[in-house]
């Protein structure tokens, strides 16, 4: 039975190959940092990491997660609701409502499971989630798990939202769902004019701040910070594994009646692990560390502002952005796979992205930019993008 399987497969995978967008990993030999060793033996700078603000290797974080190792040992052995709690699970639940001025939060494995459980047990098919054209996979895959009403509105597009919520007016409750940056372009929501929306069409509004929070806002709090409207949504979804430390987890976070019945129903907080209590540990200093100065994120906003700067005056097609996220425009899924190897022989780590990840012809390369470069590592990936992009005819 396998061979044809197999040889189904193998065609397949042979024109993933030929489109140029397969999807090789490199493999890392040392901690993850702005300055990083790949298994071939090079040092690289690293411009692809979600490590915001260089807490994936902080010291603070990691004596914090080897405390909690030697205190409370490695794993949990169980879901949340059975013996799968710690006093760190609770304490990073308590900062992360704190942080962003919410009623309550749930910890998830991955911020993932937080979307993928998020609509099913809330909204039923009398109900409507309307969903930005540009969301997360997994907020993606969460709605098509809950029976609502699947309502769709085209990228940060407040007209189309506004047709949309007309659509789904006789609906029970509406759910207006949003990234607060989107991954793949760096322009943020906006969430004013969404707000607005949502109260003249008596909407609730879900924001996902996986790229956003500790990002986006002077003090990081994400693009409710950025648009002055902290505490306004019913929930906020977001992760660990960027900003946050980068080790893996995710929340929920909002109205205390939200969370407590996820905490009842939600399938994947039900039914898969807790985060294990080193990470938990881990996630309470990096949330303390961001309210006890605003060193990090007056780096990044700084380095982000001068790295994008430096490629516009170069030349490159840069997307309008507002985070640390900044996509050189390629189009070509082929030329964006060349250039990211060129600049890794350059010793710039960074990452072409092609379909299904963005859509066709819109191939580009992702930089992303951390508190933990310094001047001379920005300057030493700007200056491998022009030497580059001049070889490949993408600048003058
Ligand atoms: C990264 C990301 C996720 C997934 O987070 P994990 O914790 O890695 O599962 C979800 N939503 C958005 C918008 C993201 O960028």
């Amino acid at each position: 039975m396998y061979s044809r399987f197999q040889q189904f497969l193998k065609t397949e995978l042979d024109s993933i190959r030929e489109a140029g967008t397969y999807k090789d990993e490199r493999v890392i030999v040392s901690p993850q940092y702005s300055e990083i060793h790949l298994d071939s033996g090079k040092e690289v700078l690293n411009f692809c990491a979600n490590n915001y603000l260089g807490l994936s290797n902080h010291p603070a974080l990691t004596e914090a997660a080897a405390n909690a190792l030697d205190e409370r040992g490695y794993g949990m052995s169980s879901v949340r609701f059975i013996c799968g709690t710690t006093d760190y699970h609770k304490e990073l639940e308590n900062k992360i409502s704190k942080f962003f001025g919410t009623e309550d939060t749930i910890l998830y494995a991955a911020c993932f499971d937080a979307n993928g459980g998020l609509f099913e047990p809330l909204l039923s098919s009398e109900d409507a989630i309307i969903s930005d054209a540009l969301n997360h996979a997994s907020i993606i895959d969460g709605v098509r798990l809950s029976k609502a009403q699947r309502f769709r509105y085209a990228n940060a597009d407040m007209e189309d939202l506004e047709k949309q919520l007309i659509a789904a007016k006789d609906c029970r409750f509406r759910m207006i769902v949003t990234d607060g940056v989107f991954s793949m372009d760096g322009n943020v929501a906006p969430m004013d004019k969404i707000f607005a929306l949502a109260e003249k069409y008596d909407a609730m509004v879900i924001i996902d701040e996986s790229h956003s929070a500790g990002v986006v806002g002077r003090t990081g709090r994400g693009v409710t910070e950025l648009f002055n409207c902290i505490g306004r949504a019913e929930v906020i979804t977001g992760t660990l594994g960027k900003a946050f430390g980068g080790a893996i987890g995710g929340f929920t976070t909002g109205k205390k009646e939200i969370i407590e019945m996820l905490r009842q129903r939600s399938r994947p907080y039900l039914f898969s692990n807790s985060i294990p209590p080193l990470v938990a540990a881990a996630g309470v200093k990096a949330f303390s560390m961001i309210d006890e100065t605003n060193e990090l994120q007056d780096r990044l906003h700084e380095n982000t502002e001068y790295f994008i700067k430096q490629m516009i005056d170069a030349g490159f097609d840069i997307k309008p952005t507002e985070s640390a996220i900044c996509a050189v425009m390629l189009y070509d899924a082929k030329l964006a796979g060349i250039m990211a190897d060129r600049l890794l022989e350059e010793g710039i780590y960074v990452i072409g992205f092609s379909f299904p990840v963005v859509p066709r012809d819109q191939a580009r390369i992702r930089v992303q930019i951390s508190a933990a470069h310094t001047r001379e590592h920005l300057d030493k990936a700007i200056n491998a993008f022009i030497k580059i992009g001049k070889d490949l005819k993408v600048i003058q």
